[in-house]
């Protein structure tokens, strides 16, 4: 039989599960991928750093597919209906693809396979973009975990039973590229990718910052990453310092396979390895979550906290989006997501901290930002991420304790070299001042050219008052 493989969060022609599922169960496989203006037409911003990724890496895998001896057809449309319609003029008797978990998707998806089921075609999701699919990794009584730590020691002794040959092993679809249906002339779809200003998009600074794009993309940021990688333990919390991967856009984008990632991090097994492996055993936690506690999505995990009386003041809420709060650590984290789409973790805790426990801003506005702004942006991740500061969430950070955004600056940013960076503003300030410029004798202000409330802001909220109101909001629901 004939086949249609569907690309979506997984751009790439090797180690795909479901790419490779199609090969092995077709005689011939078409490949495509849609531009879903279902998708594009809801974002805000048409300078999109994320379009642009995917419209790259789209690119890469179009030429990787032809020297393969096959294609990949690219269309601009809206999914639901254009991937029936395809299957329907390519004759195909099914459609593969790999699993995604978000709600919209999961909708999407149905819709697809209703669809293609009233035309007599099967429509085959497989997982690819987890290590574990949500039910795979459930406690004793067949519960789905809400806390990470025994969530990941179950998690590690399934990988651990079987070792690296097992779950985490490569699925070799390059065995059977043969397979892979050769460009089809007169095929109207089969023409090059649409352009990005054809969809209505602009180019970004990307390429300048430079993120690498694609599965070569990938793979250079993670060859850089590997000698790094023993010590990630100690280093992951810096973020000045190259400790991190910088692979979270790849893993959304499946630039990269996440088995690649967690077999080489499994297999080096040093105490940094293992702290990364960690990471990657968080974001199959928080699919977990999403699958097995879908009231997330806008709601609070501890529905005690549903409705916490959030302040919601549109001003400071304005000033932590343009990086005008005062506290340099801060301002320096919202001006990195804004230059770049990247925002080091320790800074999502510390930014997502300050807006809800400082400006007591419902967690729920900062998570629209992000998603707006975070080229790595994944529901999953993100929701869990700001639950978790905003300690709403599964297995969150208690309510009582709040992130001191002064101490948290000089313990993880001691010489401001991050902070240097990012606002300009302050580069000549003195390092006992950096981290809390407004404590500066005018003097000295003066000195360093940066006067505060000229400058660089004032702070908009005392640490001490805005840390006994947000204590006051979570102590009323206990
Ligand atoms: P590394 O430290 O090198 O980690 C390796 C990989 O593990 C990452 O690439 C990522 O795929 C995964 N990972 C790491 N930490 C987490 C985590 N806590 N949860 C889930 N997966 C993780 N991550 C996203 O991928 N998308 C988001 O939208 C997102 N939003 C966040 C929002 C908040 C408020 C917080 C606190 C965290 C969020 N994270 C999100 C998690 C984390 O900050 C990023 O994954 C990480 O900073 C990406 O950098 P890296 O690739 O260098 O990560």
């Amino acid at each position: 039989p004939r086949s249609l493989f569907w690309f979506r969060r997984d751009l790439r022609h090797t180690d795909n599960a479901g790419l490779y599922r199609a090969l092995t169960q077709s005689a011939q496989v078409h490949c495509v991928f849609v531009f879903d203006k279902t998708i594009l037409d809801a974002l805000p911003n048409k300078a999109d750093r994320r379009v642009e990724f995917i419209w790259e890496s789209v690119r890469e895998l179009q030429t990787a597919l032809r020297e393969a001896g096959g294609d990949l057809i690219v269309l601009h449309a809206h999914a639901e209906q254009a991937i029936p319609a395809l299957a329907a003029s390519l004759d195909v008797q099914a459609v593969f693809t790999n699993e995604d978990y978000e709600p919209s998707a999961l909708v999407r998806d149905d819709s697809v396979a209703t669809a293609l089921a009233a035309q007599g075609r099967a429509f085959h999701a497989f997982k690819d973009h987890a290590i574990f699919a949500a039910d795979e990794v459930m406690s004793k009584t067949g519960q789905p975990y809400s806390v990470f730590t025994p969530y990941k020691n179950a998690w590690l002794r399934k990988l651990n039973e079987h070792g690296s040959d097992f779950y985490v092993r490569a699925y070799p679809c390059e065995n059977y590229w043969h397979k892979l249906a050769a460009p089809t002339k007169g095929l109207a779809q089969t023409d090059d990718l649409p352009s990005l200003e054809a969809m209505g998009f602009a180019r970004t600074n990307l390429l300048s910052i430079p993120i690498p794009t694609g599965m070569r993309g990938a793979l250079q940021v993670f060859d850089e990453f590997m000698p790094r990688m023993d010590r990630y333990f100690d280093q992951r919390n810096f973020p000045a310092v190259r400790g991190v991967s910088y692979l979270s856009v790849h893993n959304r984008f499946g630039t990269i396979s996440p088995r690649y990632l967690a077999r080489l991090a499994w297999q080096r097994n040093t105490h940094g390895a293992s702290g990364w492996l960690n990471e990657l055993v968080w974001r199959d936690f928080y699919f977990h979550i999403l699958t097995h506690y879908p009231h997330v999505v806008g709601h609070a995990f501890k529905r005690k906290y549903e409705n916490l009386a959030w302040e919601n003041d549109a001003e400071k809420f304005a000033a932590w989006c343009e990086a005008r709060t005062g506290y340099p650590i801060v301002d320096a984290a919202m001006q990195q997501i804004l230059q770049t789409g990247f925002m080091h973790n320790r800074l999502r805790m510390i930014v997502a901290s300050f807006l809800t426990k400082h400006l007591l801003i419902d967690w729920r506005w900062g998570e629209r930002f992000f998603a707006e702004h975070l080229n790595d942006f994944d529901l999953a991740a993100n929701n869990g991420g700001w639950q978790w500061a905003a300690s709403t969430g599964c297995d969150a950070q208690p309510y009582f304790r709040i992130f001191n955004p002064v101490m948290q600056s000089e313990k993880f940013d001691a010489e401001g070299k991050f902070i240097r960076r990012y606002l300009p503003a302050l580069e000549k300030v003195p390092s006992k001042f950096i981290h809390a410029p407004w404590t500066m004798p005018s003097l000295e202000q003066k000195l360093a050219g940066c006067v505060i409330g000229t400058d660089y802001p004032a702070p908009i909220v005392e640490h001490a008052v805005a840390r006994e109101k947000a204590l006051a909001l979570f102590k009323v629901l206990g």
